[in-house]
């Protein structure tokens, strides 16, 4: 049983969404999970850093 759980994460300075089952249009393929995403990537709306990043909780 493989149940697939995404997460999206949010950029506490602009509010972009970060969503892992989309990736980025930026050069991420979808299904790009969080730890994956390099260490040099950058919000495209801001430029905010990855560790400017928050987990979003998922919709129960
Ligand atoms: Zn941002």
């Amino acid at each position: 049983m493989t149940t697939t759980t995404t997460e999206n994460w949010i950029c506490r300075t602009c509010a972009y969404v970060y969503d892992e089952a989309e990736g980025d249009a930026a050069g991420l393929p979808p299904g790009t999970r969080w730890p994956e995403v390099p260490n040099d990537w950058t919000c495209p709306d801001c430029g905010a850093h990855k560790h400017d990043f928050d987990r979003m909780e998922p919709p129960r």
